[in-house]
């Protein structure tokens, strides 16, 4: 194994999945687990400044570097909630032969329903045991982020901007950088290593909206409801099926955004529909909210009597037009991947990061890749080669900003 593989399995080992019915900081305290073995590995690196809050986010710098922008890199310790994540055992398929991989009878990693496998033909692939999810996301992140501390640590001559690093709690449920220090951070421009393929880096992200329903019907012995029931059960099923289906997520792709239902819960007194919205341009996301009210209205029409609430809140937002102000960010990382011969292109995240958040609490951030995919389910892998192209790609780009100083 590759250390930047070594040092992924024995961070995945460690159970940190969030909590999104918490309301503690960090969600989970298990994450505090992973965060007080990077603290001590940090410090034993030789990194200065290494600093863990009480919320749950380990700072550190790595000393030496050119005076000028300081680029900062963050990770994510925690993993999704989505599927079980207590008991991660990864698994290595060594000269993999580029047929699916079987985990289980029910989990099967078919290459053809990955976009970039097959580039791992002949080598290792790494992934859970079937039951549970694997945690490259974004534990993949992490290793990559201190094998590149530790290589500027053992390589003092090289010229480089001043590098600051961070990981944080909570990312997967939305709430990554809720109590993020950007001052203490201290960066100028910052990347995620938080992506998947090792082909793409990102620059924008989706802007999301939440939109939860509330409806209140009328709840009567069904044996003498007539003319006087109104069943908030029904509402919910009719306020699904207006809205459309060809701006489903299982029917968009690229970038489009889309509308999704995915809760509802109910009696025939009372039910509650909750959908999230999501949207790469202001203009797109305008309609969808437009779209929802036009809903509210229509119910409210369809069911006299009933009471029908749309509460709306932004989530969070595409940081791509802040990205385009100071180019470097997302050229420079372009180049950095391009330079281990991989044929990079510039893409769209269908989701947020946190650094969606971070580039409009004034540090730009754009997203690195991590060599896995399939996150947040029992089918997710990390191939070993994957890991070593993301590491080169984050070192290229740190030597791309010294060379361009
Ligand atoms: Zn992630």
């Amino acid at each position: 194994m590759n250390p930047v593989a070594e040092r992924f399995i024995r961070y995945a080992r460690v159970s940190t999945a969030s909590d999104p019915d918490s309301s503690k900081t960090p969600s989970s305290s298990r994450q505090f687990d992973l965060l007080r073995i990077l603290e001590t590995e940090l410090i034993d690196l030789g990194l200065t400044d290494v600093f863990l809050s009480e919320t749950g986010v380990l700072y550190a710098k790595v000393p030496g570097g050119i005076t000028g922008d300081v680029i900062g890199l963050i990770a994510h310790v925690d993993t999704s909630p989505d599927s079980p994540g207590e008991g991660v055992t990864p698994q290595l398929h060594r000269n993999w032969d580029g047929l699916p991989i079987l985990l289980r009878e029910d989990v099967v990693i078919d290459p053809a329903e990955c976009s970039d496998m097959i580039r791992y033909k002949g080598g290792t692939i790494i992934t859970s045991d079937g039951s549970t999810l694997l945690g490259a996301d974004d534990k993949a992140g992490v290793a990559i982020i201190i094998e590149t501390c530790k290589w500027l640590m053992e390589n003092s001559d090289i010229l480089r901007p001043e590098v600051v690093i961070a990981f944080t709690p909570d990312e997967e449920v939305g709430r990554g950088v809720e109590n993020f220090d950007v001052d203490r951070f201290g960066a100028d421009f910052a990347y995620t290593v938080d992506g998947s393929e090792v082909v793409e880096v990102s620059s924008e992200t989706f802007n999301a909206w939440s939109a939860n329903w509330k409806i209140t019907g009328r709840e009567v012995h069904p044996g003498s409801a007539a003319g006087s029931m109104i069943n908030a059960v029904r509402v919910a099923g009719e306020l699904i099926a207006l809205m459309r289906s060809e701006e489903m997520p299982e029917n968009s792709s690229g970038r489009d955004g889309f509308d999704y239902p995915l809760f509802v819960k109910g009696t025939a007194g009372f039910a509650e529909v909750k959908v999230i919205l999501r949207d790469f341009t202001t203009e797109g996301m305008v309609k969808r909210r437009r779209r929802m009210e036009a809903i509210r209205d229509c119910l409210t029409a369809l069911f006299p009597g009933s009471k029908i609430e749309l509460a709306m809140k932004e989530q969070y937002s595409n940081p791509g037009e802040i990205l385009m102000k100071d180019r470097r960010l997302v050229d420079y990382a372009l180049e950095g991947m391009k330079r281990c011969g991989v044929a990079v292109h510039e893409g769209s995240i269908r989701g947020g990061t946190d650094g969606s958040r971070l580039s409009f609490m004034g540090v730009p951030t754009a997203n690195l890749p991590t060599g896995g995919e399939l996150f947040h389910s029992r089918r997710e892998w990390v191939a070993e080669q994957g890991l070593s192209i993301a590491l080169e790609g984050l070192k290229n780009t740190l030597i791309i900003w010294g060379e361009k100083h």
